[in-house]
């Protein structure tokens, strides 16, 4: 395995810290309302919610399943070197859910992947991803049947949602030379790993559906056009950090998407600080996230632009 620069990563994370802000500050937690009217019929679904956890992570739920996407809350600082890190498991606990069904990791960089064997472990919940964080959650106690190893374009069914996962790619670090994609975390790998030890190994995206939603989780800012044609979730997950580095980033998204009605920010809090529900953001972060905005509002009009408040449910109504 190639030694891996840390100045990439260190570059990646100062972006996300630039990239960071509450914005708008004022924009209340999107709760979609379900329109008013006559009370829903015992066949419909339940209202899913969505809840922003920091850094790129989310839980979705529709009260009977539970699904976690890059749920991350140990917040290493990044300058350790070669010290090994290791999750902080009283704050894993404070924010864990009781249980989960199924944790997606959108790829294997230590602020996706860190923590997620002791999330697997709280919630018993199984472990979808590469083979990368496959390898890394095996070595961490994860018995096998608690692990799906996948390469991008499976689709499968689960009992209350289904999961399309869709190849992608990993932002544009350094830029443009890229960290870490072209090696994996072995299969023997030793735990606990430095911080420049948890590889990229190839990146994922993902389309939950559940509960009558659609939800796009892009878990880092960056995606094969191609792969993104065609789906038309009403929610679309955006990573936003060093989206100035990729052509038309948001308007090739949205037309690809078919212009999704709700675009929630992702990735874009000071994922090194601790951990806090309405982190201070810095002035340019909050300048981007503006940005993002005004870009994903040239393509997508009608779209509704929100940057989540972390622990705050958005309320998806309930579809039949
Ligand atoms: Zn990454």
């Amino acid at each position: 395995m190639k030694p891996q620069p840390l100045t990439a990563l260190a570059l990646a994370c100062l972006a996300a810290f630039a990239l960071s802000l509450s914005w708008p500050a004022t924009a209340a937690a999107p709760a979609l309302a379900a329109p008013a009217g006559p009370a829903a019929p015992a066949a419909a679904k339940p209202a899913v919610t969505l809840t922003y956890l920091g850094v790129a992570g989310w839980q979705l739920s529709d009260g009977q399943h539970t699904v976690l996407v890059d749920p991350y809350f140990s917040r290493v600082p990044l300058n350790s070197g070669p010290t090994p890190i290791v999750p902080d498991v009283p704050v894993i606990a404070a924010h864990t859910p009781p249980r989960a069904d199924l944790i997606l990791v959108g790829h294997s960089h230590f602020d996706h992947l860190l923590d997620i064997p002791e999330v697997a472990r709280r919630t018993g919940a199984q472990v979808l991803g590469t083979a990368s964080t496959a390898h890394l959650v095996r070595a961490a106690g994860i018995p096998d049947d608690h692990i799906i190893a996948v390469k991008g374009g499976e689709d499968f069914e689960f009992e209350g949602f289904s999961v399309r996962v869709i190849p992608s790619l990993h932002s544009a670090l350094d830029a443009k030379h890229r960290f870490g994609g072209d090696t994996v975390i072995p299969a023997d790998v030793k735990l606990p790993l430095p911080l420049s030890g948890y590889v990229e190994g190839g990146a994922l995206a993902y389309l939950v559906r559940m509960g009558g939603h659609e939800i796009l989780f892009l878990c880092s800012a960056n995606f094969i056009e191609r792969e993104m044609e065609g789906l038309r979730p009403d929610v679309a997950v955006i990573a936003t950090g060093y989206r100035a580095e990729i052509h038309d980033y948001s308007c090739r998204l949205m037309r690809a998407l078919g212009r999704p009605p709700l675009v929630l920010a992702n990735h874009f809090d000071p994922f090194t600080k601790p951990l806090e529900p309405k982190p201070e953001l810095p002035p340019e972060t909050r300048a981007d996230l503006a940005r993002f905005g005004d870009e994903i509002h040239r393509c997508a009009p009608a779209a509704k632009v929100t940057v989540p408040e972390t622990f705050a449910p958005i309320i998806l109504p309930a579809r039949r």
